[in-house]
């Protein structure tokens, strides 16, 4: 799956809701998440985010891992 990161915080541009093909991109208060039930690995939301935060699972830097749980964990609370 994908992750979004901090670099979404406060920001919220949305480019990525556009571009996913199975709707899975949330908006949160602060940031969007990515249900990672839902993605199914495309890759299409990465390159249209302006600030970089989206990651694919296992290249999510280190000071930021802690986004994956995060996204899953609002995800599961829709
Ligand atoms: Fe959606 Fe594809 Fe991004 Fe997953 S990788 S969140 S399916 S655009």
């Amino acid at each position: 799956t994908y992750t979004i990161a901090e670099p979404c915080v406060d920001l919220l541009d949305r480019a990525c809701v556009d571009e996913c093909p199975v709707d899975c991109i949330y908006i949160g208060d602060r940031m969007a998440y990515i249900h990672p039930g839902e993605c199914v690995d495309c890759g299409a939301c990465e390159p249209v985010c302006p600030v970089e935060a989206i990651f694919f699972e296992s290249d999510v830097p280190e000071q930021w891992q802690a986004y994956t749980a995060a996204n899953a964990e609002f995800c599961s609370e829709l």
